[in-house]
């Protein structure tokens, strides 16, 4: 597999690339991102060959599929890293939540939330690439929550790599804070910023694009890369498990082979859902993919009237913080798979320069005939944990948002995967203020009212952050970020 550019060649930087160029240095002509150049159609005999198949030798054999230059025993190793999920021979379990539900969750990884899922393995390739070619990298992340920890959770001591972790100070849950703060790992720098995840991020996309942050980095022989969703080896595993899911519904007896079924996916910067899209391009049998977002509904207004619009749109910090978001930076690949490399840079463009963007009505035809969308209140959110809670089902608040879409979204009679993404210990205040009314807690008081609550026992690394030491308390102002992140190396 090779990868292209979506805003076109600016005639600096290579026409094509390979799948460990894009990892390495991942920002592509114009600020583009770099996207497959083509991609295998699976077909149905594909997926019957691997209907029994466990999800490491299922994802070793799509990334053998996919052609990409990582040599076998790399692979291996790095999908060998789905051990450490909770249960080895099942890291993705499907549930059944309601007649037609399905939710499967990918939060049983290291630090509960579906960023492990593609992190493991990334970090073990991006190190294994860094070291072969004998380089050192600086890896940028901005983080609303869950992808600063999975980061320093796959980086951490290993060689040819370090960490500068961004977030944004009191929008956090307690324990995702904490999960940043008491690493300890020498390679570790972790930042907390004043402002919010846009901020985090757009700054750590203008020290990707400094010229002179990477002159100085070059003196110390070190490189620039990102561990954000932009980098396309976070995406190439978040397909894997959309398909792994449909086939574990025709393991379970849920689905017929080649039966179409919904994907709803709670979506933030859609690096998800554009997991869910590949996996429908490559021929998984898929009716439509539903984003659900949260108040914060750019997402839901572009799919349904065709204009991406933050005209006269603030970001609202919900009880789903991880999709408080309003650039999402992997709508861009979908654009550019449909619509081309021209038009993505025409849209692009309009977006920095104007804040808006609108789709053609043949343009938007072709994005609803994939996509369908709603968003949730935090309110119906909480409404949706009660009801699921009082049946034994326990979600945390980004999960819940998923359900409201599939009201208005899903068509009567149809099946539904529902991703789930975080674990109920990452956001517990919320959930607690959902079943007993409780609130403003803090997330240990609400992890203990929940435990009681749910009869289920408070997993013992979530327990164990409150009695770390913290090794990072530094929170600076937007403007010190690059000067932090010098003195740190
Ligand atoms: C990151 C995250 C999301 C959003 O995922 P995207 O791939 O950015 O759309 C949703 N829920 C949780 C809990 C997350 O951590």
């Amino acid at each position: 597999m090779q990868f292209i550019e979506t805003r076109g060649n600016d005639g600096v930087h290579p026409n094509e690339v390979s799948f460990s160029h894009a990892i390495l240095s991942p920002i592509a002509s114009f600020g583009g991102l770099y996207a497959p150049s083509g991609l295998p159609i699976l077909g149905l005999a594909y997926l019957e060959a691997h209907r029994f198949s466990s999800y490491k030798v299922f994802c070793a054999d799509l990334m053998r599929t996919l052609c990409i230059d990582i040599a076998p025993e790399t692979i291996e190793a790095a999908v060998s890293l789905y051990d450490r999920f909770d249960d080895a021979a099942q890291p993705v379990p499907v549930i059944k939540v309601g007649e037609g539900i399905y939710v499967s969750e990918l939060y049983h990884g290291p630090t509960r939330a579906f960023k492990d899922m593609a992190l493991q393995p990334f970090g073990h390739i991006f190190s294994h690439l860094a070291q072969s070619r004998g380089e050192e990298y600086l890896i940028l992340a901005a983080t609303s929550g869950d992808t600063g920890p999975a980061a320093l959770e796959t980086f951490k001591n290993k060689p040819g790599v370090r960490v500068a972790c961004l977030y944004p100070n009191n929008a956090t849950s307690d324990v995702q804070r904490l999960q940043m703060v008491t690493e300890d790992g020498s390679n570790l720098k972790v930042i907390g910023i004043e402002g919010n995840f846009d901020d985090a991020q757009s700054a750590l996309k203008a020290l990707l694009g400094s010229e002179s942050f990477k002159a100085k980095l070059k003196e110390k022989n070190i490189l620039l890369s990102a561990a954000n969703s932009v980098n396309f080896g976070r995406i190439i595993f978040q397909i894997v498990y959309h398909i792994y899911s449909y086939l574990e519904l025709v393991r379970q007896g849920e689905i017929n082979m080649g039966e179409k079924v919904y994907l709803n996916v709670p979506s933030g910067n859609f690096g998800n859902a554009l997991g869910a899209y590949y996996a429908m391009r490559m021929g998984l049998p898929v009716q439509k993919i539903i984003i659900a977002s949260n108040e914060n509904d750019v997402l839901t207004r572009f799919i349904s009237y065709g204009t991406y619009d933050l005209r006269d749109c603030s970001l609202i910090a919900t009880t789903s913080p991880a999709m408080d978001i309003l650039i999402s930076s992997n709508i861009e690949r979908v654009l550019f798979d449909l619509f081309g490399p021209q038009r993505t840079r025409e849209m692009m463009h309009s977006l920095e320069r104007e804040r808006h963007y609108s789709l053609s009505a043949e343009e938007h035809e072709l994005l609803q005939s994939i996509f369908v969308a709603d968003f949730c209140t935090g309110d119906e959110g909480k409404s949706y944990i009660k009801r699921y809670f009082a049946q034994g089902y326990l979600m945390d608040p980004h999960t819940a948002t998923c359900f409201k879409a599939q009201e208005s979204c899903a068509s009567e009679g149809s099946k539904t995967i529902i991703y789930s993404t975080a674990e109920w210990t990452k956001f517990s205040p919320t959930i607690a203020s959902a079943l007993t009314g409780a609130l403003g807690i803090h997330d240990l008081e609400a992890l203990e009212a929940i435990a009681t609550e749910g009869k289920i026992a408070i997993p013992a690394m979530i327990k164990a952050l409150f009695d770390k030491p913290i090794m990072h308390a530094t929170v600076i102002d937007k403007a010190d970020i690059e000067s932090e992140i010098l003195a740190f190396i």
